[in-house]
């Protein structure tokens, strides 16, 4: 199967029209048509077999992951999502392979609204890089630097989970609390309508890809504050806890993939935070405090934790 050949099979699809679309796939470029007043957020993010997912995984976990990744960094900056394009690196032209990434990688799109508006195809190993366009008042854009002693640190979801789930993948365990946890490693949900619902609330965020202690003390650096946090009050699935019984801890705080939203809340917005998460379809949990100073300071049961650094690294 030639280039064209697999972009006409796989990827360029009639219902992408759209009216913020001037000109999609088929040309030297897109034309796009961002809304009056919005600012432009970009987000780009590659996933390479080895290194962010293994081997043999199915092809939609890979479609829905390649998008997924850039759908939560848009989500960190409260955006909107609206369009996408995809690089495509693949080792050979199996169109059932591909077939399955494109429905991966569209029904994920579909949920969102955002649309494929063009990329390139090329010959390599197995990987693929994302962009991800939308719009957000500037104004309303939800950056790290915001974080001020007195905030309250907050996490979505269930963080742990992933990599319990991607240690899974290479074992016998049939059970549904494996089932579950290899879901939620394969396909991770954005926090798309969360991290919207957030702008104007929260006063910094990032979304967790890389472990939550890892980048909390990202967004703690870029505010120039502290923090203190109580690791027995962190949102442990139960399925974690089960499998996990003795490192659930340790998954949560160092274990990466789970692709949720860290954020911190001056305390006269709490009100405002538990209006918009009472439709959520995910918890929110305060894990801790903003304080002056750097670096976090976790505790277990009021003894101080150390979290060893084991997040990746690529170099
Ligand atoms: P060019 O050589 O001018 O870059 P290509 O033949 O690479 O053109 O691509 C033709 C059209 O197909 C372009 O509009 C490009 O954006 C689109 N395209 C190529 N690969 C993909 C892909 N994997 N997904 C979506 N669109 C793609
Ligand atoms: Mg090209």
């Amino acid at each position: 199967m030639d280039e064209r050949t697999l972009i006409t099979t796989f990827f360029a699809r009639p219902q992408d029209r759209r009216a913020d679309i001037i000109l999609g796939i088929g040309d030297d470029a897109a034309l796009l048509r961002p809304e009056p007043g919005f600012a432009l957020v970009v987000a780009t993010d590659s996933i390479a077999e080895g290194t962010h997912f293994p081997a043999g995984i199915p092809a939609a976990a890979v479609g829905h992951r390649s998008l997924a990744v850039n759908l939560s960094d848009v989500a960190a900056m409260s955006a909107e999502p609206r369009w996408f394009s995809l690089a495509l690196s693949l080792p050979g032209a199996d169109p059932a392979w591909v077939g399955g990434f494109a429905t991966g990688l569209f029904s994920l799109a579909d949920r969102h609204g955002v649309v494929l508006i063009g990329g390139d195809t090329v010959r390599g190993p197995l990987g693929a890089t994302v962009t991800v366009l939308g719009q957000v008042k500037p104004d309303r854009a939800v950056r790290r630097t915001g974080a001020r002693p007195g905030d309250g640190i907050w996490v979505t979801g269930n963080p742990g989970d992933a990599v319990a789930g991607r240690l899974l993948l290479a074992e016998a365990n049939e059970g549904p609390d494996a089932a579950a946890l290899r879901q939620r490693f394969l396909y991770p949900e954005p926090r798309v309508q969360e991290g919207r619902a957030l702008a104007g609330i929260a006063s910094a965020m990032l979304d967790v890809s890389d472990g939550l202690a890892d980048d909390l003390g990202k967004l703690l650096a870029a505010s120039g504050v502290g923090a203190e946090l109580d690791a027995e009050v962190l949102p442990l699935s139960a399925e974690l806890q089960r499998l996990q019984t003795a490192r659930a801890v340790a998954c949560a705080l160092t274990g990466g993939d789970d692709y949720e939203l860290c954020f911190t809340l001056r305390p006269a917005d709490a009100g405002r935070l538990r209006e918009v998460s009472a439709h959520w379809s995910v918890p929110v949990t305060r894990i801790g405090t903003v304080v002056p100073g750097s670096g976090a300071r976790w505790r277990l049961h009021g003894q101080p934790l150390a979290v060893s650094d084991s997040t990746y690294r690529h170099f």
